[in-house]
């Protein structure tokens, strides 16, 4: 086991100014925590924890990142804690344990490739440094180097979940070497035999040409001598991963070299790169369309470098890597180049990428040919704005930040969410505004007959839950309508003497184009649809076309077939106003308003009284009312009331003065009108005259004619 001494020396190799005291307390405390824990080797466990570490000073990481390496276990499996880490080593490597133990924790239960994406995303949301990421991708490289001694079944687990979720997530972070390291790991557990194949081709290749890689990297420093220019050149074999993926991917076996054997070209300036590239196409021709110029237009996690594709006289492929040692550093650590040191000093790496600016810059250097990987990073930007939650199974429910309960249950399911009445996040009770935070898991409490509150509305964040509420809600007040659209529907129809069955409701739906009566109802409510409308849709007979008018004879319905009308003169009703109807021996019906104190006399002969309505269309101005004007004494004053009467289009009948004093005098006008609408139109006209005191609408009981 690497001791102490090892580690310090491993670190000072880069960085001489190394807090030794720091990191030999880190040490014993992490080996005193573990003391007695053993892994599945048999090993003790403490071997773990520095192993990672060793794995991180690889990548020349700062003093906070090797001890959160060797702390990272401790607050997950001894009886240390997140306080006691804080006074010993700080916040900074606090929090950096911690963010480690909270990746640990999470429940990786499914391997759904969309749960898989989820995944990643969530452990970029919860990191909020990144070097936890790195941390934890370390310690899985640790534990999928030594996987041999886990039994079968969970070996397999832990291959599926590096393959989906630790591996892509090196890729992201731009740690090439690990990617490819993580997946040749797992391919081997999860799929040996094609491994082992890809293996055997390499060692038969090999044995038909020679050794490859030893010839074309003699060749292209021949080549690179022949001009003059200083570089380091190095060839290697792909993982059987990468060569087994390209296979899949094009669907073909591996015949070509460039498939499977990569070079790459370390100059000192960036000048030099361009100078490399103009020799290796000088002495090889270049394969059309392989060409890319990382270093005019780097890649968004800092990555530069030239790429071309050459063949030879044999007409073997080989793919070249031309750039310079600052970039290769950034090409091999990614994200990571960030916080290496060097000589005691944090490196300063031009093309290393500043995390935290990392999404931002992206935005500036945007380009075509990187299109994927900046949707991949606006997304990664937007996680900032995410929340990741757990159902009670594991699965990953993503929600925008400030997302509630509610809104996890309609992101499960519409009926979940129309029927929740409560929520216990992780395992306790809480009210329904709460704001969801990443990680925790949620259990939706549901009732049956439960409905979306508008309230509800107000809690929610999320476009889909607010959807779901506005429908359900929509519908309730659609019931509402429809209530309300049959009681319009009664009166209108008891107007023209019918009855709204629903037989005639459904007629009416059907000519006006409507699903059925219900929906007709609805409108009607809304107002969508006038209760008249539907009238002239089911009986045209009844409404006289526009402009055509109710011949008076015909202005009451419900009169028995020949029957004739007078208006009684004691209440002298108007179209519009309520009506009733008395029946006289030898003259028909007479017509009083349903509030007329005449018919007080008839109350012991119902026999005699006749439900009645005007006629619903538009009616001649032949209905007499009489009103009583008290007018100011004035010279022309009877002129300017006869006028205004004239203008209002109703003809004066009658008029009499009842008495006149000095200044004022009473005068009984009788005017035609067409319904109660005129009628208040003559009476507005003439109160607003100045000239008038007063006026109201004269009616006698007693009067007969
Ligand atoms: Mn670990």
């Amino acid at each position: 086991m690497i001791d102490a001494d090892d580690l310090i020396a491993l670190v000072r190799n880069y960085n001489p100014r190394t807090n030794e005291a720091l990191l030999r307390e880190a040490y014993a405390y992490a080996r005193q925590m573990h003391e007695g824990q053993k892994r599945h080797s048999g090993e003790p466990y403490f071997t773990h924890p520095v192993a990672v570490a060793a794995i991180l000073t690889e990548q020349q990481l700062d003093d906070s990142t090797i001890v959160t390496a060797l702390l990272h276990d401790t607050i997950e499996d001894t009886k240390s804690t997140y306080t006691e880490i804080e006074e010993r080593f700080g916040h900074e490597i606090a929090e950096l344990v911690d963010g480690v133990t909270k990746l640990t924790n999470l429940q990786l239960s499914s391997s759904e490739t969309r749960q898989a994406e989820n995944f990643r995303k969530l452990f970029m949301a919860m990191s909020k440094d990144l070097r936890v990421i790195l941390v934890k991708l370390a310690d899985r490289l640790h534990n999928m180097r030594t996987i041999r001694s886990l039994p079968p079944e969970k070996q397999a687990v832990k291959a599926r979940e590096t393959m989906e979720i630790y591996a892509p997530l090196a890729g992201r972070m731009g740690m090439q070497w690990m990617r490819e390291e993580l997946e040749d790991l797992a391919f081997r557990v999860l799929n040996p035999e094609a491994r082992n194949s890809i293996i055997r081709r390499f060692i038969t290749l090999q044995r038909e040409s020679g050794d490859v890689i030893h010839k074309i990297t003699a060749d292209i420093r021949a080549e690179l001598d022949r001009e003059g220019i200083e570089a380091e050149v190095f060839g290697r074999a792909k993982k059987p991963y990468s060569v087994w993926r390209k296979m899949q991917e094009k669907d073909q076996g591996f015949s070509r070299l460039s498939d499977i054997y990569g070079f790459r070209i370390i100059t000192e300036t960036e000048a030099d790169c361009y100078r490399v590239l103009g020799a290796i196409h000088r002495r090889w021709r270049a394969v059309p369309g392989r060409f890319k110029d990382y270093i005019s237009q780097p890649k968004s996690n800092g990555y530069r470098s030239i790429h071309t594709t050459v063949s030879g006289r044999d007409g073997k492929r080989v793919e070249v890597q031309i750039r310079t040692r600052q970039m290769h550093e950034v090409a091999e650590a990614g994200v990571a180049a960030h916080w290496a040191y060097r000589d005691g000093v944090r490196t300063k790496n031009p093309f290393a990428v500043d995390p935290a600016r990392w999404i931002a810059q992206l935005t500036e250097r945007f380009d075509t040919e990187d299109h994927d990987e900046f949707l991949e990073h606006v997304k990664l930007e937007m996680y900032q704005d995410q929340v990741f939650c757990f159902t009670p199974k594991g699965e990953v429910v993503q929600l925008p930040k400030g997302g509630t309960p509610l809104d996890f249950a309609y992101a499960i399911h519409t009926r979940i969410g129309d029927s929740c009445v409560g929520a216990k996040v992780d395992g306790v009770r809480v009210p329904l505004w709460t704001r969801l935070r990443n990680g925790q898991s949620v259990e939706i409490i549901t009732a049956e007959g439960q409905r979306p509150q508008a309230t509800w509305l107000d809690i929610v964040v999320t476009g889909r839950a607010k959807a779901a509420i506005r429908r359900s809600l929509r519908e309730e007040d659609r019931e509402r309508f429809i209530k309300l659209g049959r009681e319009l529907a009664r009166v209108a129809f008891e107007h023209i003497g019918r009855r709204a069955t629903t037989k005639a409701l459904d007629t009416a739906a059907r000519t006006l184009g409507l699903p059925d009566g219900e929906e007709l109802l609805a409108r009607l409510g809304s107002a969508e649809l006038t209760s008249r409308e539907v009238i002239e849709k089911l009986y045209p007979e009844l409404v006289i076309a526009k402009g055509e008018e109710v011949e008076p004879a015909r202005a009451v319905v419900g009169l028995a077939p020949g029957q004739g009308f007078d208006r009684a003169p004691c209440c002298q009703p108007v179209p519009g106003e309520r009506i009733v109807g008395i029946t006289w021996r030898g003259r028909g019906v007479v017509v009083h308003a349903i509030d007329c104190p005449s018919l007080v006399e008839f109350e012991d002969q119902p026999e005699r009284w006749v439900d009645l309505a005007w006629h619903a269309g538009r009616h001649k101005p032949v209905h007499t009312v009489r009103l009583m004007l008290t007018i100011r004494n004035d010279a022309g004053v009877l002129g300017r009331i006869c006028t205004l009467i004239g203008e209002q289009k109703a003809n004066i009948s009658d008029l009499h003065f009842i008495d006149r004093k000095p200044d004022f005098y009473r005068l009984l006008i009788e005017v035609d009108l067409r319904d109660v609408e005129h009628l208040h139109a003559v009476m507005t006209a003439l109160e607003a005259e100045s000239d008038v005191a007063a006026i109201e609408r004269h009616r006698e009981p007693g009067r007969k004619s």
